[in-house]
């Protein structure tokens, strides 16, 4: 049973401090949201810092972004919620995305480069193959169609070219964990790099480790 929607509140807020501790989102950047049981969604308000977000912050929207409650703080719903909804009407697993700033990520971001597979065992486990989109600006319609159609059963993550990350899962805490992973994989990516080169993990290796991964439910596009 997911908790009610009071519980989901005080986790949001809770999860976006967390996000504003770790430095994933600067100022008033970033957004989360969950799947209600009712087709609506909780999302974090716009022009506000994640943390220090109250519950009567948040702002609950049908599944085309309109208002679906009044807002008790007078907040108006984060410009990107349409990356969310669009990202739930095409799975129906998941249950909460975080779009945000993870310094490490968003470096591969602003370099253009995709995340290399094979080479660390959590972030193939949890992340899995990550989805690149090409640039488009923020809040736009274009942003979202850079990269729905390249969304898959197994996709977790998808990293913004120019931009930021955006992580999803089967709850709030899911998805948030995946953020975490993401930006300390791509933190382990970039000292390795200053180390030496990247050993990548050989076929038998990776075979393993798609198999575990499939014993555990784990979905991976490279697995039949
Ligand atoms: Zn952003």
């Amino acid at each position: 049973m997911p908790p009610p929607v009071e519980q989901l509140k005080q986790l949001m807020c809770e999860v976006g401090h967390r996000i504003w501790l770790r430095g994933y989102c600067a100022g008033n950047e970033g957004n989360h949201s969950v799947r209600l049981d009712d087709g609506r969604v909780l999302c974090t308000p716009t022009n506000i810092s994640k943390g220090f977000m109250t519950p009567d912050d948040l702002c609950v929207v049908d599944m085309d972004g309109n208002p679906a409650e009044p807002n008790p703080n007078g907040r108006r719903r984060t410009s990107e919620v349409m990356i969310h909804l669009a990202l739930y009407k095409v799975r129906p697993d998941v249950r909460a995305v975080v779009h945000s700033h993870p310094p490490h990520a968003v470096a591969f971001c602003l370099a253009n480069v995709p995340l290399p597979v094979g080479v660390h065992p959590e972030a193939e486990l949890f992340l899995g193959q990550t989805v690149f989109a090409d640039y488009a600006t923020p809040g736009s319609l274009d942003l979202t169609d850079s990269f729905i159609g390249r969304v898959t059963d197994a996709t977790t993550t998808i990293l913004l070219a120019n931009h930021g990350s955006v992580s999803m899962g089967a709850d709030l805490l899911d998805a948030y964990h995946k953020l975490e992973i993401l930006d300390n994989y791509c933190k382990q990516l970039i000292l390795a790099r200053s180390v030496g080169q990247l050993n990548v993990l050989d076929e038998q290796q990776m075979r393993d480790l798609l198999e575990a991964k499939q014993r555990w439910g784990l979905k991976d596009d490279r697995t039949p």
